[in-house]
């Protein structure tokens, strides 16, 4: 979609550190991370949020991010995964991202 930076992310108009991809799915690290590893995880079909994300979509989402978190070596001591959706989330890119959290023992407060 036009100016969407993460279809530019995915179309290689704008680099990014690439963790994992397949036919579906994008990951790359965020540019500004909150944790030690942040990673962002994307599908190439562009959709808003998760209020258009159909249940093939967030599944093929969580297969990856159950493939990057054992490549990431994150799977034994933990991770978090969030979803920001809308204005009171604080949802800066309007392509639907689900971000990994990890690496440190991660603040317990998440509103
Ligand atoms: P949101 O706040 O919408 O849930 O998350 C958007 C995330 O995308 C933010 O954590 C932000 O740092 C990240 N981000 C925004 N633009 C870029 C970019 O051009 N490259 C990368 N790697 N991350 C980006
Ligand atoms: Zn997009």
């Amino acid at each position: 979609m036009e100016d969407c930076i993460f279809c530019k992310i995915i179309n290689r108009e704008i680099p990014s550190d690439t963790v994992y991809e397949d036919e579906n799915i994008l990951a790359f690290r965020d540019i500004n991370p909150q944790a030690p590893i942040h990673i962002v995880v994307i599908p190439k079909k562009h959709m808003t949020s998760v209020l258009e994300a159909d249940k093939e979509t967030i599944g093929t989402i969580f297969e990856a991010i159950n493939k990057i978190a054992k490549q990431e070596k994150i799977d034994e001591k933990g991770f978090r995964v969030i979803t920001n959706c809308g204005e009171n989330a604080g949802q800066t890119v309007k392509h639907l991202h689900f971000h990994i959290l990890a690496g440190s023992k991660l603040n317990e407060k998440i509103c």
